[in-house]
């Protein structure tokens, strides 16, 4: 059985965020040109085990490339006619998308945008240390959509050190007054080895859990009272307009992933990229057999984020074994939490795991009881 899902990184980007932990690149630097020939040649070693329905061009900054290698990028990969993918998603940052890009975006293909907006707040967005305004968000908006973009996602940041309740409000305000089909709305992290870590760790910077929790519960509110399903733990949906990637990772499908610090899994075998080197080459560093039980661990933790949760049927299907074989106390200690319920699954025998509303908020922690054990 061929591959569905494909994940592109591409690591450049206009400026380096204080907070950020991906594998990224400054544009400044030179050999975009090599990159592109290695990530074909990767691409290449792969492609007959591939089918996509699904293609997600992420980084990095994808719009950060020129467009005539986009044009090449997305030629090169994402296959037309009958063979198009149902799904092929741009990351791009707002600065980053002119009319002539987000017009070869769709000549090459590409039918959703995920735009990293973060906040409509000019203070939020200088605290990120981010380059565009609020401006330059609605022109990119204007853009997309002026060149057929209809499924767009905005990326939004809460948690933000001096981000007020109200002024993520008007965030949300902001958003749902532009009719933005899908959002994902995460909490600032402060990851090891970025600008953000180190100031936290001498003082300059700190979190506030409860304001979090606040605005978490502010956005489900807000996007569900507007209709929007929020599908994924972060991500919030207009009927129709899920991420068929994402969910695809959530659900733990096979997927191939390329590029520098790019992760894919295949057959249960966990590849991983390293970084992108001086020469603009890349290899792949670790390989790892994923046994049963990891995979079967994994599904837990991730199905539960989504709320189609996981039922019992295809679990056994495909692992041999019911969560409850496998999990009883833990099951027992997270519905006695008042995380996680049960109930019985559609029209299936089974039954079927859904965190809660508590859950969701943290479902960081119930992954623990799946996953402590690998
Ligand atoms: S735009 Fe995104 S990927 Fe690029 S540096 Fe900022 S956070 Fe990282």
């Amino acid at each position: 059985m061929p591959i569905h899902h494909l994940y592109v990184h591409v690591p450049f980007c206009p400026r380096i965020c204080p907070y950020c932990c991906f594998c990224v690149t400054p544009v400044t630097r030179r050999g975009m040109g090599r990159f592109l020939s290695n990530l074909l040649f990767e691409y290449r070693g792969i492609a007959n085990d591939l089918q996509p329905r699904t293609v997600y061009f992420g980084g990095g900054t994808p719009t950060a490339l020129p467009t005539r290698m986009l044009d090449e990028l997305l030629r090169g990969m994402v296959p037309s006619g009958e063979n198009a993918p149902e799904e092929v998603t741009v990351e791009c940052n707002p600065a980053t998308l002119s009319p002539t890009k987000a017009l070869a975006l769709r000549r090459g293909g590409a039918n959703r945008l995920s735009i990293g907006a973060q906040s409509f707040d000019p203070a939020v967005l200088a605290t990120l240390g981010r380059t565009h305004s609020v401006r330059v968000i609605d022109q990119a908006l204007g853009t997309a959509r002026m060149a057929g973009f209809d499924r767009i996602n905005l990326d939004l940041m809460f948690g933000v050190p001096g981000q007020t309740l109200a002024s993520w409000e008007a965030t949300l305000a902001a958003v749902l007054e532009r009719k933005i089909p899908h959002l994902s709305c995460y909490a600032l992290t402060f990851e090891e080895d970025t600008e953000f870590f180190r100031r936290k760790a001498c003082g300059r910077l700190s979190q506030d859990p409860a304001m979090e929790k606040k605005m978490f519960e502010m956005a489900g509110m807000m996007l569900g009272r507007a209709g929007y399903r929020n599908y994924e733990t972060s991500n919030h949906a207009l009927p129709g307009h899920e991420s068929v990637h994402n969910l695809a990772y959530w659900r733990g499908e096979d997927y191939y992933g390329i590029g520098p610090g790019a992760v894919g899994t295949v057959r249960g075998v966990r590849h991983r990229n390293g970084p992108l080197c001086d020469d603009d080459s890349w290899s792949e560093i670790e390989r790892e057999e994923l046994t049963p039980q990891v995979m079967a661990a994994e599904r837990m933790a991730l199905g539960l984020r989504t709320a189609e949760g996981v039922g019992e049927t295809g679990f056994r299907r495909r692992f041999g074994f019911l969560p409850a074989e496998r999990w009883q106390k833990e099951i027992q200690q997270l519905r006695d939490a008042g995380l996680l319920t049960e109930s019985a699954e559609a029209g299936g025998a089974g039954r079927m795991w859904r965190l809660t509303d508590r859950g969701r908020l943290l479902a960081d922690e119930a992954a623990v009881f799946f996953m402590n054990e690998y």
